[in-house]
């Protein structure tokens, strides 16, 4: 949206402004040259505001007076987390995502786009996964309380607009990653607590502990791809109904290439071992990105190898203040 005079037009407010997602929107919009004329960006934390409580919640819309908001904050974990804590993530992240989208709609905001994950979807289903099959099954044992709280959105979305006309919706990332991420050994995803890993293995001439058999497939997207997409969400998508942010079927890898792959990148070349006493969580979570293709036919993915290459880099570079 552009203004003739310099006046804002549209002033998007980005909760989790200081996360994976967050920070790569941030890089898209400030610095590679994305940002347009009449827009305002502002990026938040919990440092602003918890959004767990509704009052703080209401003060930081308040301040800053959104016309749009893109959605991130939320309680977020890989997958031994989710198990340890699947009542924590149902409950903070309902609370979250109710006191923002409620807020939101108090305040006249005209456009929320919120995020749901690809691990939500049933865990019983048929493959590619796609947006229609969201609702049709339990979710995976290992994640039901974030899963529930995600899917709440997508509800909560459609009775905004069913009842208030509002057009809010959600994207579908599948499995992210990039600099600025967690790389929490326990409580990271997958490929951000094995670059951690393998940087220690190489370091004190150790065994790489991998948890798990490295047999299920993921679809991983770079941070700065998702970024990008998430900025066309926001200025040009128009449907309530989600859309699945994800590479295509046939660039599905299995946790053991994209462990080869950071060992690669890090120059590790100590024993790797896998421990198949611990979950697997979900074999696969095949997505299909038709709906995405439909509209960006042309949207270019960082190659795999290279977005691994660049996260391992930025890990090694800023290991003091990362996130460990
Ligand atoms: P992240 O790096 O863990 O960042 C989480 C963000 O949420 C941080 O900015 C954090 O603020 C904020 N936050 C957490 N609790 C909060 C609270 N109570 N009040 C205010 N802010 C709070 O997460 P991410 O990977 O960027 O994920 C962003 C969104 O994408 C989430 O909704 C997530 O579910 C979704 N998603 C992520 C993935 C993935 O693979 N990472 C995949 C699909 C969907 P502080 O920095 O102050 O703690
Ligand atoms: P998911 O994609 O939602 O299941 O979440 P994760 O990003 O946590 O990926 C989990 C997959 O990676 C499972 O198959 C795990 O067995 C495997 N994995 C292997 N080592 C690790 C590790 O150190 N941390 C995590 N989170 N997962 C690991």
């Amino acid at each position: 949206m552009a203004s003739q005079n310099g006046s804002v037009l549209m002033r998007v407010l980005v909760t989790g402004g200081s996360g994976l997602i967050g920070k790569a929107i941030e890089q898209v919009v400030m610095r590679d040259g994305e940002k347009r004329e009449g827009e305002q960006w502002i990026f938040i934390s919990s440092k602003d505001a918890d959004l767990l409580d509704l009052e703080q919640t209401r003060a930081v819309f308040e301040k800053h007076r959104p016309t749009h908001v893109i959605h991130l904050a939320a309680k977020v974990g890989g997958l031994y987390l989710q198990m340890r804590e699947n009542l924590h993530f149902l409950r903070d992240n309902l609370r979250i995502n109710d006191n923002v989208l409620w807020t939101a709609h108090e305040m006249g905001v005209t456009k929320v786009v919120s995020c749901l994950s690809s691990c939500i979807f049933p865990d019983k289903t048929t493959y590619p996964i796609d947006e229609t099959m969201i609702h049709l099954g339990p979710p995976h044992e290992s994640n039901y309380g974030y899963s529930y709280a995600k899917r709440m959105i997508d509800v909560q979305n459609r009775a905004y607009f069913a009842q208030y006309g509002h057009r809010y919706t959600a994207v579908i990332p599948t499995n992210v990653f990039g600099p600025h991420d967690n790389f929490n050994e326990a409580e990271g995803h997958v490929l951000t607590a094995i670059m951690n890993k393998t940087y220690k293995a190489k370091r004190n001439n150790t065994t790489l502990n991998v948890w798990g058999s490295g047999k299920p497939l993921r679809q991983f997207i770079y941070s700065m791809d998702i970024g990008r997409l998430m900025v066309w969400v926001l200025r040009e998508y128009d449907e309530v109904d989600p859309i699945i942010l994800s590479v295509g079927e046939e660039d599905e890898v299995s946790i053991r290439q994209a462990v080869e792959m950071i060992a690669e990148a890090l120059e590790f070349k100590g024993k790797i071992e896998y421990d198949t006493s611990l979950s697997d969580g979900q074999l696969k979570k095949t997505a299909n990105n038709a709906k995405l293709r439909r509209y960006l036919p042309d949207f270019t993915f960082t190659p795999f190898r290279e977005a691994v290459k660049l996260t391992c880099d930025w890990f090694v570079k800023n290991y003091d203040h990362a996130r460990t």
